[in-house]
């Protein structure tokens, strides 16, 4: 082999793992590897090789094909077996250069091939090139895991509303179609509420957009208080509006749970000064209760509850309207169907 200092070689030492039964060429290769600083590791067997990989776990492997007893194929074969999930370059090293083998090569599990007598130079390319794949691997690896964190952040971001921390918009969605489902194969009442703070906007006006944003922090505090149960779900449904998804909750049940929201927002007392319904902040809410039927959609849920929602502003806000019931958490008796 050359004595040439070669320029291109992996800057880190490596351990390198020879494995050759004859030995003029094993210690020819050893030496050669030594002299540019790796760290070699030598077996005249497939047995010995593998117990010197599972021992010492090599960067690299240089693998005779033919050998007494256990022949280099076997040997890769349980060098890959030997670390799932790992991977440790193999280059088998062989007289013959026949398709054949470079193919079984390849198959057992081995990246290249090399043809003894191994040129210095051959194998120094080699062995930049084996080292580059090792690397770009390992980058592929850490890449891989920051996808994976990256992904489940992203799936974070696609649910949680950054403002509040409730669910946004979208996770209601889907939380709405689960819930549908599950009411109407178990034949229990859902509830959907809608809310909006009333006159928000005049609270923004006069207090500014950060008092503002504090003060929708402050109404989803409240909401998520109020979610006692596992299944009770808060979510901002967009601006000033908020959604409450209630499971197993019937008409009765809602009215009680809206009336006890409004009297916690009426002890946090947030002052609203601008508001002409109350000195403090206070909410406006559309409930519709249903046992799901195949004919329920959630748009249609969706709508009842917008539609009471506005009744309930129209009737002179600081109450939840029941769509079903035609009647809102200030008054006892029911109204008129329409
Ligand atoms: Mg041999």
């Amino acid at each position: 082999m050359s004595s040439e200092v070669h320029p291109g070689s992996p800057a880190a030492p490596l351990t390198i793992l020879v494995v050759d039964d004859q030995n003029a060429s094993r210690v020819a290769l050893s030496a050669e590897l030594d002299r540019c600083g790796h760290r070699v590791l030598e077996a005249d067997s497939a047995d010995w090789a593998l117990e010197l990989f599972r021992r010492h776990r090599p960067d690299l492997v240089l693998l005779d094909v033919e050998m007494p007893g256990h022949d280099g194929y076997w040997a890769a074969r349980e060098m890959r077996a030997a670390e799932p999930g790992g991977w440790t370059p193999i280059i088998f090293l062989s007289q013959r250069d026949q398709e054949r083998d470079i193919w079984q090569a390849i198959e057992a599990g081995g990246d290249d091939y090399l043809i003894k007598p191994v040129l210095g130079m051959v194998l120094h390319a080699k062995l930049r090139a084996m080292h580059r794949l090792a690397q770009m691997r390992e980058r592929l690896v850490l890449l891989s895991d920051e996808l994976r964190s990256a992904n489940a952040q992203l799936h974070e971001l696609s649910t949680v509303d950054g403002l509040t921390g409730l669910m946004n918009r979208r996770a209601l969605d889907e939380s709405l179609h689960s819930e549908l489902e599950l009411a109407r194969r178990e034949q229990q009442p859902l509830t959907l509420m809608l809310c909006d703070v009333d006159h928000f906007k005049r609270f923004n006006d006069r207090q500014g957009h950060v008092e503002g944003d504090a003060c929708l922090r402050q109404v989803a505090q409240l909401l998520r208080d109020t979610c006692r149960r596992p299944a009770d779900r808060a979510a901002r449904y967009g601006g000033e509006e908020f959604a409450l998804l209630l499971p197993r909750t019937p008409r009765s049940g809602a009215m009680t749970y809206a009336r006890a929201l409004m009297r916690l927002v009426a002890q946090r007392q947030i002052l609203h000064p601008d508001s002409p319904v109350a000195p403090h902040i206070t909410l406006s809410g559309g409930i519709t209760t249903c046992v799901p039927d195949a004919s329920t959609t959630a748009e249609g849920l969706l709508l009842r509850a917008d539609d009471a929602l506005y009744t309930a502003k129209a009737q002179g806000r600081n109450r939840f309207f029941s769509y079903e019931m035609q009647m809102d958490t200030e008054e006892q008796r029911p109204q008129l169907p329409r």
